[in-house]
């Protein structure tokens, strides 16, 4: 009777799942453009940071590109309400993470917030069921609360590298929340393009505190 009302459809592609496939049918799952194995303490994600910020390693999923796989999934993850996504990509990091040399430990995992605004329009950051889930299967402690970030204005987006960091200071530390000196934290976020959001995420963590750092993202567009 359930499935009248949620048919069991791939993600992907719609196609109808078969019995025991989850979120993704088996054609998805194998063309999935993974990115692991990869070295995450140094690689392009990396790389990117050199000069900007010092990292311990970071790494992503899949490979994001404007008519692939992974757009279509981040899309269903992002507005259409397939939070379940979220915790498939988390199992697959794990999977992937378990394979690599140097098995990173964290000590905190931290989601990149939404404003309360824009959380308020979409009901949830997609981000969170991503990073609870890695959480819960790396057995380290999440805290989607520990960063604020306040509305800015959106024009600023298409600008140069200069105004995307002013919007760097609308994130805030919750000031409920004490950052462990030494702590490795794993911030993490559904996509890294730029990096300009994660950067500025990182530099209030960095400036609070002596801590360690590494970036995880379901995605990257390279
Ligand atoms: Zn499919």
């Amino acid at each position: 009777m359930l499935k009248l009302f949620f048919p069991h459809l791939c993600c992907g592609c719609d196609r109808r799942l078969s019995d025991g496939s989850q979120m993704l049918c088996v054609n998805c799952q194998n063309e999935l453009p993974i990115c692991f194995p990869i070295n995450i303490n140094d690689n392009a994600f990396v790389r990117q940071f050199y000069g900007r910020l010092r990292l311990e390693s970071a790494f992503s999923l899949l490979r994001f590109e404007k008519t692939n796989l992974t757009q279509q999934l981040l899309h269903q993850l992002k507005y259409k309400g397939q939070q379940q996504l979220g915790v498939f990509f988390a199992l697959r990091m794990v999977e992937a993470l378990k394979s690599t040399q140097n098995q990173p430990k964290f000590d905190l995992i931290i989601p990149v917030p939404l404003s309360n605004k824009r959380k308020r329009k979409r009901g949830y950051n997609q981000v969170d069921r991503f990073a609870l889930s890695l959480g819960k299967h790396l057995q380290v402690p999440v805290l989607p609360k520990a960063l604020i970030r306040k509305d800015g204005k959106r024009s600023l987006v298409k600008l140069g590298r200069k105004s995307r960091f002013q919007r760097a200071h609308h994130f805030e530390i919750n000031k409920n929340f004490e950052l462990a000196k030494g702590s490795h934290i794993l911030l993490v976020d559904d996509i890294v393009t730029t990096g300009a959001t994660l950067e500025a995420c990182a530099k209030v963590l960095l400036n609070t505190r002596d801590i360690k750092l590494s970036f995880a993202t379901i995605a990257i567009s390279e």
